[in-house]
């Protein structure tokens, strides 16, 4: 969720903030304005936006309404709350190094998380990226990173097969990553409408293909990249809410199946996905971006841990948390609840440093690296902090 909020703002900067919110009743930053409508060449007309089934009097919708106004107590927790919402000190991370990513045998699948979402995914051959974030500072008043460093040097970054874009929020979709690494990318596979906004950046029209939910793009005859629905919403500036398409993606190649949720709120369409193209080896999983008050479009570390249940995953890789302050909760508590929360429905988690190399099924080893940070006295989840699951 691209919740601009930054708690190393002075009060002014949170009052303007908070006053924005109230005027609008979304959370956004202002940014150029990019209308979907302006992609209408290409592989993906402007008809393909037309008639998707998402796409109801000019903007995508999720299948249900959604509520997400900010209440006067949350913006009274964001401006007082006393969380520790930013690490106190730096954060370990490894520098990513490439060529632990590569491999001579023809099967294998290897993944490192560069931060948040932003995870290099090396399967069976295929170098592909996923919502590339590489830069510290990822909106004009949003947060900066917690880390000093960023594990990777994009200019380093050599024939990348495919980068899958989740949505356009600005903590998935960044301006310097994507001018940084597009000529070394074959294939930019993004939702519907997202493609304008990769070509203002220089993106040649050609590389981009804009898919709807359940869409399938081979890339060739070994690996497939389905588009699945996510619980979401989308924009980056004041006029432009909803006006591309949000999605969760599905990664196959002959050996290997992975799932990547982008950002979501827990929903049904888990279960769906799980039914339809599960089991996974991986889930990669939003886990860290969650209040009450906008419940829907971000999940719950319980429900993280839910819908990797849903969809059938053999492994979850908690991602989205560890990064950037978008929430209102303590920075660790995602993994203090989502640990929690495996151990009691035996769901096997992956917690890697960022910029650790995990192999599948190798070399799984990972630690609960963050426990040496924690404060002292780390407090429990308030009671009725979680919404109840409609599934057991
Ligand atoms: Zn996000
Ligand atoms: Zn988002």
């Amino acid at each position: 969720m691209n919740i601009r909020l930054n708690i190393s703002l002075r009060r002014p900067g949170k009052i303007i903030i908070v006053l924005m919110l109230i005027l609008t009743g979304s959370i956004f930053t202002i940014n150029t304005v990019l209308s979907a409508a302006q992609y209408d060449q290409g592989e993906n007309p402007l008809n393909k936006i037309q008639a998707s089934p998402q796409y109801k009097d000019g903007r995508f919708t999720n299948p249900r309404i959604l509520e997400m106004s900010p209440s006067f107590g949350m913006i009274k927790k964001y401006l007082f709350g006393k969380e520790q919402r930013s690490p106190e000190e730096a954060l370990p991370q490894q520098q990513i190094d490439l060529n632990l990513l590569e491999s001579a045998d023809s099967s294998y699948l290897k993944v490192t998380n560069a931060g948040h979402s932003s995870l290099l995914i090396h399967m069976d051959g295929y170098r592909i990226l996923t919502d590339p974030v590489y830069e510290a500072k990822i909106s004009p008043v949003g947060p900066t990173r917690f880390h000093d460093e960023i594990p990777i040097d994009p200019t380093e970054l050599r024939d990348i097969d495919v980068v899958v874009i989740s949505h356009n929020h600005y903590d998935h979709l960044n301006k310097y990553s994507i001018k940084t690494i597009h000529s070394e990318v074959t294939r930019f596979i993004v939702p519907l409408g997202v493609g304008a906004q990769l070509e203002k950046w220089g993106v040649p029209r050609e590389k981009v293909t804009e898919l709807d939910w359940w869409d399938s793009y081979d890339f060739d005859e070994k690996l497939t990249i389905t588009s699945t629905p996510s619980q979401h919403f989308s924009g980056r500036g004041l006029t432009d809410r909803n006006k591309t398409l949000w999605t969760s993606y599905v990664i196959a190649t002959l050996d290997h199946n992975i799932y990547f949720s982008g950002d979501s709120g827990y929903f049904d369409g888990f279960k769906t996905i799980g039914e339809k193209y599960g089991p996974f080896d991986i889930a990669f999983m939003e886990c860290g971006a969650y209040n009450l008050e906008w419940a829907e479009v971000h999940m719950f570390p319980e429900e993280t841990v839910q819908a990797s249940l849903d969809l059938k995953a053999h492994y979850v890789w908690p991602i989205h948390w560890g990064t950037f302050n978008l929430a209102l909760h303590d920075w660790f508590d995602p993994m203090k609840r989502v640990t929690l929360a495996a151990e009691a429905n035996g769901v096997r988690l992956l917690t890697p440093i960022f910029g650790q190399v995990v192999e599948y099924p190798g070399r799984m080893q990972t630690e609960k690296w963050w426990a040496p940070y924690l404060p002292e006295t780390t407090p429990e989840p308030l009671a009725g902090s979680t919404p109840q699951l409609d599934t057991p």
